[in-house]
């Protein structure tokens, strides 16, 4: 039974010190494939040179929303990485932290979008209080990708799937708060779930309060596999192929 985390920061500066340590969990856990997105260079000078036996790495780089201020050189920069990358990520929009650049956020958002398209390689999204203006660009635009930390509402995730998007959950499943991000799970086709950690953001239960890190990933798997009443080993054959599909074409 091999788990995944299709999105995680172990590239951070907040992994440096003990990323061997954080390796070694991952293989104990069976956390055998790893998306490792960056939303800056730096980010992407530690992820090529992350290599561990047994562990399938791939790589993400995409403009942060917060960045609508960049210049063209350094796109240019973030362009040339982007045609070596599995993906471009995390792109998208966040109100909630940078409510005052939106219509600057969905310039950039688009034009990232016509790059994977123009690259043929699928886009990681990031959404947050911005589902509505993410939807209809991702309706208009359309393209390959998956919702990174999905967090709208469980009838848009349906739309989206219908669209072709990947819906993808992470540590929130798991609080006990949970209960639209458990309806997303239930109304989105199996074929179009992935799981993630976002580590080290958004620990799940039984962790919360600590560092994320990959091999927690299993908690979610545990979770989603309880939610839709199957067994987990099921889950993850399914979880595995759309992760391949989505990123190996
Ligand atoms: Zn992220």
């Amino acid at each position: 039974m091999n788990y995944l985390d299709s999105h995680c920061h172990i590239n951070g500066e907040e992994f440096i010190d003990d990323l061997d340590a954080v390796l070694n969990n991952m293989l104990n856990n069976h956390v055998t494939k790893a998306m490792l997105v960056c939303v800056n260079l730096d980010d992407y000078k530690r992820s090529v040179k992350i290599k561990k036996d047994g562990i399938d790495f791939k790589i993400a780089i995409g403009v942060y929303p917060e960045d609508t201020n960049i210049s063209e050189d350094i796109f240019k920069e973030y362009y040339e990485k982007m045609k070596e990358v599995d993906a471009i990520g995390e792109i998208g929009l966040d109100y909630h932290w940078y409510p005052e650049t939106k219509e600057k956020q969905k310039e950039l958002f688009i034009s990232q979008i016509k790059i994977a398209n123009q690259l043929n390689k699928p886009i990681i999204v990031h959404s947050r209080e911005a589902m509505g203006d993410c939807f209809e660009i991702l309706k208009e635009h359309h393209c390959r990708g998956v919702l990174h930390c999905y967090s709208g509402s469980s009838e848009m995730a349906k739309e989206l799937s219908k669209m072709g998007y990947y819906i993808s959950l992470g540590g929130p499943l798991t609080w006990k708060n949970a209960k639209e991000p458990i309806e997303v799970v239930k109304n989105v086709p199996i074929d179009k779930l992935l799981i993630e950690t976002d580590s080290p953001y958004l620990t799940p239960v039984p962790n919360r309060g600590k560092r994320n890190e990959p091999s927690n990933v299993i908690y979610v798997a545990k979770k989603m596999a309880e939610i839709l009443n199957i067994e987990e080993e099921t889950l993850l054959k399914q979880i595995n192929l759309n992760y391949d599909n989505l990123f190996n074409r």
